[in-house]
Parts: C-alpha cells; structure tokens; sequence
C-alpha cells in the first residue's frame, strides 16, 4: 500500500523550501518597512463569510469552494482567499476602533484553498501572500500598495513584470455600465458559454472574466467601463494614474481587466510577469480597492485597498528570470567522534557549543574519522573538534581551523566553559597566518 499527496497539492522539501523562506521573509521585511503588521486567520471560515464577500455568482464561490458541513453541522469552508477573512477578523476585533493607528495596514500569508483544474501556476491548495489597508479613501493609498508589491518583486530579484491597472468605477458607475455591457451582449447571447448566458443578468461583469475563447472575442469589443465612470471615480483614477507617473511606474489600462472576485471598486491592478515560458499563469499578483466590504460584513462604513500574490507563480517567476536565492549553508562546529567510547562525551559537546550561541553538529551512524570530515567540509564547517578515544582518555579535544588547516590541543573544560573563546583564538589564527 503506498498513498499519494492530494491532486493539486504540493510536498515542499529542502532546497524548495529555502526558496519559500527567502520568499516569505523578503515580504515580511518589504511589508514592515511600509509599517504592514501580520494577522493570522484560521484556515476555515463560515461559508458566509466567502460567499457574501467574494460573491455567489463567482467560479470561486460556485465551483471552486472546498466547503463542508462539520460535525455540528456549521456550514464551514477552507478559505479560497485571504481578505474576506481579513475583514471578517477586522469587523470582529473592531480593528476600526479610535484606538488603532489609521489606516490600519495588515498583511497575511498562508496555504488558500480552491477545486481547480490542477495546472503549472494553478493548485488545490496554493499559498498567498497579501496585504490591506483599511480606513482611507486616498489614491495614494491604492498607488502606495501597488508600489509596495513592485517593491517586493524587485527585491527578490524578478525584472520582468508589468502593472496593468483599470477602474471599477463606484456603484453609480457599476449600475450604468451594467445596463450597457447587457445592452452589447444580449444581441451576441447565442455565441456566448453556457456560463455566461446565465451570467449576462445575474452578474454581467462576470463575463468579462470569462476563460472560454468564444467570449473573450465577444468581450474584445465590449463597451469600455471607463466611458462610464462617475465624476467621484473619474477624479479617482486620473488622480492614481498621476501618482503612478510622479513615482515614475510604468503602467499599462486594461479596461477589460474585471477580477474574479465582485468586492472590488474603483482601482483594480494586476502585476503579470513577461517572462518567457510562463503560459497562461502569468498574473503573479493581483487586487484594488474595495470601499464597501468592510459593511457588507457588518462593519462601519470603511474603504480598503488590498492585493495577494501566488508564492507557487512567483517562484515560477523566479526560476524562468534565472534568480538565484542565496542559500545559507554553514556551520560553526562539527565534532568527529571516534569509536563508540566517544559517542556520551561528543553528545555533550556539541549541545555546550550550541548553548554559547554557536551552530553546531555531529556524526550519529557510525560513520569512520574520514567520512565525518567530508560530512564536516560539506556543510562548509568552520571548525572540526576531534575527540577520540585517547583524547577521551586524556581529557582534551582537537580543533581544527577548517580554512586555515590550523589545529591545536584545548583541555575538554575549554569547551564547556569557554567555548565563544577558542572559536575567537581559532578563527583569528587563520587570518595572523594568511
Ligand atoms: P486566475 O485568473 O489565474 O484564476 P484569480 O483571479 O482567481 O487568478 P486571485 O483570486 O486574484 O486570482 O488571487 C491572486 C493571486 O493568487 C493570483 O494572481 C495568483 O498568483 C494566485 N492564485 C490564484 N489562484 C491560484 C491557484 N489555484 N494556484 C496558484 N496560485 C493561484
Ligand atoms: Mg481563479
């Protein structure tokens, strides 16, 4: 009997998960730098919650949701995305309150969840990394955000990306659009997809989402919403682009851009990458503004501007712009035990280097004198301490400089009561001597 990880998922074993961590602690220090805090939500929510927020009428919702009834029979969901919860936590924790710093900036990051197609760039389970701003109506809020996220890809080293931006408009917006765009597809109604048919009157933003190629070509010559912004949305706009400028950030209008999400109004960005070999999954990062979730979910009134960016597509990313992560591989102090009489004292070393603060390991299968020091060389140790049975015997233990080659003799108390002190004497010995 053998098992198999879940479709969609993905095992993360060393040398990919040192690529997650410099991932992860780049955006940890990007984020701080803009004075973003973490939140931690749980891994499941009340299926409401998704639902109202992300919107019924969403492949999300409607395909793509691993929800459940649980043993209480609470109708319960894995999160498909990070901000419903977010806010759900944020309306909970009255994070809107005089007492938090406004606006409140948080980021999150963690395993999402969505029965999808399994593909290169698309998974069942995939990791996000994301980032809110709740409180201001301010377009530099929307420009700070997307500059945060170009922040963020340029310090892990990706060049070849491009932000497109367009605009949702408000509800004013939203209503009059909505009765063009029907207007220009019913006419076509036949040639769309079945889910689109349902759609051009439930949600007819939708179907500028659409993934089928028929519909695309009819959503090619769909009316622009951007003919149809408000005064208040238009003002927006201009205002975000001129930032954009003033920042120097190229940027790209695509007024077909809709995400797959309904919360969001006026500002909508994506950041693709234009590296080569990156199929359909080039979107690496995506979000805007949503000025009405925050009450949707029972909050006040709070505008909120936010986005999530795929892990799994950045490091696609990555590799297709030949990035190199650096890889810390080294250690302080290898202790080579020989003969089994060894194996109590060398146990003790090495747990009395670490307790100075050092790094440190061993040998635990035996292995002979020779073997050890290739183990010692591999993992780039600075220093080797070698206790045989004569050095047992007599109380002392060898240590030698890897890089210089220098040794010496130090009574095994040197070890256990000064250690910080032989590894100074050692290390200095290498550069008195090149
Ligand atoms: P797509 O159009 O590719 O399905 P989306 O609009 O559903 O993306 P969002 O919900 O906006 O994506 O999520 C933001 C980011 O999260 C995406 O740009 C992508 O990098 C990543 N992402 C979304 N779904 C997946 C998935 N199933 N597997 C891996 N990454 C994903
Ligand atoms: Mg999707």
């Amino acid at each position: 009997m053998s098992y198999q990880k879940p479709k969609g998922t993905n095992d993360l074993l060393p040398g990919t998960s040192e690529k997650w961590q410099f991932v992860e602690e780049t955006a940890r220090l990007i984020f701080r730098d803009y004075q973003y805090e973490e939140i931690r939500t749980p891994i499941f929510e009340h299926y409401e919650v998704i639902s109202r927020s992300v919107g019924d009428t969403t492949d999300i919702v409607s395909k793509e949701m691993y929800d459940f009834y649980d043993k209480g029979d609470r109708h319960v969901t894995l999160r498909p995305e990070g901000t419903a919860p977010i806010v759900r936590s944020f309306v909970e924790n009255k994070l809107f309150g005089p007492e938090f710093s406004k606006p409140y900036k948080t980021y999150y990051m963690g395993p999402m969840f969505r029965y999808e197609r399994p593909q290169a760039g698309r998974l069942r389970q995939f990791h996000q990394i994301g980032a809110e701003a709740f409180g201001s109506e301010n377009p530099a809020v929307d420009v700070e955000s997307m500059a945060m996220a170009l922040d963020f890809f340029k310090q892990l080293g990706i060049q070849q990306i491009k932000l497109v931006i367009n605009s949702l408009g408000d509800k004013e917006t939203r209503a009059a659009y909505r009765q063009a765009l029907i207007d220009y597809l019913e006419p076509r109604s036949a040639d769309l997809s079945e889910d689109s048919k349902r759609r051009l009157h439930e949600n007819p933003l939708r179907v500028l989402d659409s993934k089928d190629k028929k519909d695309k070509a009819i959503v090619a010559e769909a009316p622009s919403i951007l003919e149809y912004l408000s005064e208040s949305s238009k003002e927006h706009f201009e205002t975000v682009k001129t930032m954009l400028t003033e920042l120097n950030i190229p940027f790209e209008i695509d007024s077909n851009m809709v995400r797959g999400l309904d919360y969001y109004t006026n500002t909508i960005f994506e950041i693709m990458s234009e590296a080569p070999g990156m199929g359909a999954q080039s979107t690496i990062c995506a979000g805007g503004r949503y000025d009405g979730l925050v009450e949707e979910l029972g909050g006040p009134a709070t505008p909120g501007f936010g986005f999530a960016l795929g892990i799994e597509r950045v490091l696609i990313t990555m590799e297709a712009e030949q990035v190199v992560v650096p890889v810390i591989n080294e250690i302080d102090a290898y202790v080579v035990g020989i003969g089994e009489q060894t194996n109590i004292e060398t146990l003790k070393l090495v747990q009395a280097i670490r307790n100075f603060g050092f790094s440190a390991d061993r040998d635990f299968m035996d292995r002979k004198a020779k073997a050890q020091f290739k183990t010692a060389a591999k993992s780039n140790a600075k220093l080797a301490l070698t206790l045989g049975e004569t050095e047992l015997a007599e109380g002392v233990v060898n240590v030698k400089s890897m890089a210089s080659r220098n040794e010496k003799a130090f009574p095994l108390s040197d070890i256990y009561e000064r250690f910080d002190e032989v590894y100074d004497e050692m290390m200095t010995v290498m550069f008195e001597d090149k």
